[in-house]
């Protein structure tokens, strides 16, 4: 095959949003190689989501099933994969760089005598696939190199879902069901609780709106004043580090480099700097807005709206409106 081959993640028959952001990087990637892009769906429910990806611009589709994937294990997504990379023999491996991804993937491109190329935010020509480092002071280029398949797994809201190119009328991709050889003992792991599905646990990643507060509000009782804008809009809302190590709020609030990375169609900065270990972690939004009362504030650098002022005179004039245009 050769290509682009990207490995989408589904469970319980849903996709995991980032499978596309993943397959838009695969799709572009193949267009800079002049290469054919095609996409994988492992376990159960794969051929109901094989189908929503035939109107895609892809090569070919693989469904890889068996009873022992109906539950994810590394060792059974590890060896099935294998199986499927060997028979299918692409160039570039893509993967969103999930929680399950950094589970199993290093372990997979170890097979094949390869390393895991982890959480890239771009791809230049070469291809190039640019990391960060040191808490996102540096960017760093990686290139392939040895023969076996390249594995390169994208930092969530670096590629745009909505921008996954759909198939044309005549080349409509062809599915292929892959069945892999498991046996029971090569599956040495039961797996738990999925971590996300933990009690109170919120996925900020997926979230569409996100008002997030920082150390500007100043005071716990404070934030009351931001919960209400978030509840107005329908927003989820998060934080910078300090205030969820300060136990304002959650730790699963937190957005940046040591916390959660987003890549809503609106992210509302209220009372935050803007350092380069929170802006790591929501530069992949649409659309920023910040409040600050600090118009160098470093946060301005990346918002497409600014309002210079006090966060406790306009964010409760900014709920009022809100509330005011629903009703
Ligand atoms: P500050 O930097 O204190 O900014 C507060 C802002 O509020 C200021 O700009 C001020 O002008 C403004 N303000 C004050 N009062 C008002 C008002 N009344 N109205 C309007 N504006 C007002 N940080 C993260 O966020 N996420 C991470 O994941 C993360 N990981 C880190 C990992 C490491 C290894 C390290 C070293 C640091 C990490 N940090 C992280 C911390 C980061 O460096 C910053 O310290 C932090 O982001 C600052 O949070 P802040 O913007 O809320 O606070």
């Amino acid at each position: 095959m050769n290509g682009v081959l990207v490995l989408m993640e589904q469970r319980g028959g849903k996709w995991n949003r980032m499978s596309f952001e993943a397959l838009a990087a695969g799709q572009q990637l193949a267009a800079k190689l002049g290469a054919e892009c095609s996409a994988a769906v492992i376990g159960e429910g794969a051929d109901t989501l094989a189908a929503e990806l035939a109107a895609k611009k892809l090569a070919k589709i693989f469904t890889v099933q068996h009873p022992l994937l109906q539950t994810y294990t590394s060792d059974g997504y590890v060896a099935a994969f294998e199986q499927l990379l060997k028979q299918a023999d692409p160039t570039y491996v893509l993967l969103p760089h999930t929680y399950q991804v950094r589970d199993f993937a290093p372990a997979l491109a170890t097979r094949f005598r390869q390393v895991l190329i982890s959480d890239v935010i771009a791809v230049h020509d070469g291809p190039v696939f640019v990391r960060q480092l040191l808490q996102g002071k540096l960017n760093a280029d990686y290139k392939s190199a040895g023969t076996g398949p390249c594995f390169v797994s994208v930092q969530a809201g670096t590629f745009r879902a909505e921008a996954v190119e759909a198939g044309t009328a005549t080349g409509t991709a062809i599915t292929a069901n892959f069945t892999p050889q498991l046996e029971a003992n090569q599956i040495r792991s039961k797996p738990g609780e999925p971590f996300r599905e933990a009690a109170q646990t919120v996925d900020l990643s997926a979230a569409r709106l996100i008002v997030s507060v920082g150390r500007g509000i100043g005071e716990q009782e404070n934030i009351g004043i931001v919960e209400e804008l978030a509840k107005a809009l329908g927003a989820e809302l998060a934080a910078s580090r300090p205030i969820c190590d300060n136990g304002w709020l959650p730790m699963e609030r937190q957005v940046g480099s040591s916390g959660q990375t987003v890549s809503p169609k609106l992210y509302l900065a209220i009372g935050i700097s803007g350092a380069i270990q929170h802006l790591v972690g929501m530069k992949g939004s649409k659309t920023v807005i910040a409040i600050n009362k600090d118009e160098n504030a470093p946060i301005f650098e990346v918002a497409d709206y600014g309002v210079v002022g006090d966060l406790f005179e306009i964010v409760p004039a900014l709920t009022k409106a809100v509330l005011a245009a629903k009703n």
